[in-house]
């Protein structure tokens, strides 16, 4: 193992995710991820990694917003036989730098979606590849990423990325439009032949690091000028294309989705991101019983298992029910986001996931379909605005609506008071 593969950071160093290879120390220990290629990973990977997370890990699997899938409670002493097994699966990269620049989410229903433009996997796979291979690119910041998205179904619009790509049809033709995130959202800058699109993300990507800018900057962070010397670049006329992003609600995510053919895409909502070890082997057990052979994954924490039929989604649907996880569309859980809070995060000032699970006993709450619950204003499990944010703080829980953990509160409530939470938001706060 290399020397980089051996580092481990503080959490409070900021800008950068944990992988495999370089593991992030935090109160309870190491966190080590791995990431999933191309938006899958398979069903004896995922056997493997929960064998890891219970021999040397604290027996919990989190699904991350990056569509990775990290242990926690790791000892530094273990790491060699974390490695060793993580690598006898097929989790590993070549090297840390690899590894940490591959930061790529896909549609998750990639090559079964019917109503998908085009099935963007060989695209993800060459990028992945380009990113992996071009020494160039490792000095993005860690966090700089990538969206690949075949405009289907579950699209990735709502998803945060430096640099995206969309399948798009004109004229019977079908393109790839690649867009950068900036600070008034995306904007897409042309279209390309498929064939073409990851050399002109190469290019976009490699004009970024080279730009003057300020540590850990990302595209949207860019001035005007700078923007404007990153998109030459490209080579094109500098117009803009119009595309309107598309939403989708949390609820369309689980549950049961038509596929290509007789298959059914079976979704698998991780609680607020996290499962034990035992659950997932379980339910990718049940999986493989039904000749499921990988699950994609979804920046949402959503696993998607493509199952042959009806009955089988039905029955590996109703056994990871069983088992805790949300399957039914109508499951108000899956429209919440909450961090690990106290007592596991030490910069936490609630138990943010018992909140959560109160808040969801209360809904439908007025004007609330997505909420979020931050043990500080961190924000850490969602970036993107929700329709109500708790925010916890030294006197109770900050209350936020239309904005994120960052956002300065209109109204506090105590824990204690959480109850009050549906005659406060009628009242208008
Ligand atoms: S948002 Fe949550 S997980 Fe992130 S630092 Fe704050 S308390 Fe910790």
């Amino acid at each position: 193992m290399s020397a980089i593969g051996a580092m481990a950071e503080p959490a409070s160093v900021k800008g950068w995710c944990p992988g495999a290879l370089r593991p992030m120390q935090t109160g309870d220990g190491l966190i080590v991820r791995v990431r999933p290629r191309c938006g899958a990973i398979s069903v004896a990977q995922v056997l493997a990694l929960c064998e890891v997370a219970t021999r040397h890990g604290n027996g919990h699997i989190d699904l991350t917003r990056r569509a990775n899938l990290q242990i926690r409670g790791i000892d530094a002493c273990a790491l060699p036989e974390v490695w060793a097994a993580l690598s006898g699966a097929g989790l590993m990269d070549a090297h840390a730098h690899a590894e940490a620049v591959r930061n790529v989410i896909v549609s998750p229903l990639a090559g079964i979606d019917p109503t998908e433009i085009c099935d963007v996997r060989p695209i993800a796979a060459a990028l992945e590849q380009a990113l992996a291979d071009m020494p160039a690119l490792w000095s993005l910041p860690g966090k700089f990423g990538f969206s690949v998205d075949g405009g289907g179904l579950l699209g990735l619009d709502g998803e945060r990325a430096d640099i995206r790509f969309k399948a798009v049809a004109a004229e019977g033709r079908v393109g790839i439009a690649l867009g950068v995130d900036t600070v008034e959202g995306t904007r897409w800058l042309c279209v390309l032949d498929r064939d073409e699109a990851v050399t002109a993300a190469v290019r976009l990507a490699r004009a970024f690091v080279v730009l003057p800018k300020l540590p850990r900057a990302r595209i949207r962070d860019l001035d005007e000028s700078a923007f404007v010397s990153l998109r030459s670049a490209l080579g094109d006329d500098g117009s803009a294309i119009d595309h309107a992003s598309v939403d989708v609600s949390a609820s369309d995510r689980v549950g049961l989705i038509e596929a290509r053919g007789e298959m059914i895409a079976v979704g698998l909502g991780a609680p607020f991101g996290r499962l034990t070890a035992e659950t997932l082997a379980l339910i990718a057990s049940t999986a493989g019983d039904h000749a499921v052979t990988a699950f994609r994954v979804s920046p949402w924490r959503v696993l998607y298992a493509a199952v042959p039929d009806r009955d089988a989604a039905v029955a590996l649907s109703s056994t990871a029910r069983d088992y805790g996880l949300v399957t039914v569309p109508a499951d108000p859980i899956i429209a919440i986001d909450a961090c690990p809070g106290a007592p596991a995060c030490r910069s936490a000032c609630g138990d943010t996931r018992a909140a959560a699970r109160r808040i969801a006993a209360m809904m439908p709450l007025p004007g609330v379909s997505s909420a979020h619950v931050s043990g500080c204003a961190k924000g850490c499990a969602r970036s993107r605005s929700a329709d109500l944010v708790l925010v916890a703080g030294s006197g109770g829980f900050g209350i936020v609506r239309h904005g994120t953990a960052a956002t300065a509160p209109n109204a506090y409530l105590a824990p204690a008071d959480l109850n009050d939470l549906p005659a406060i938001l009628r009242s208008g706060a």
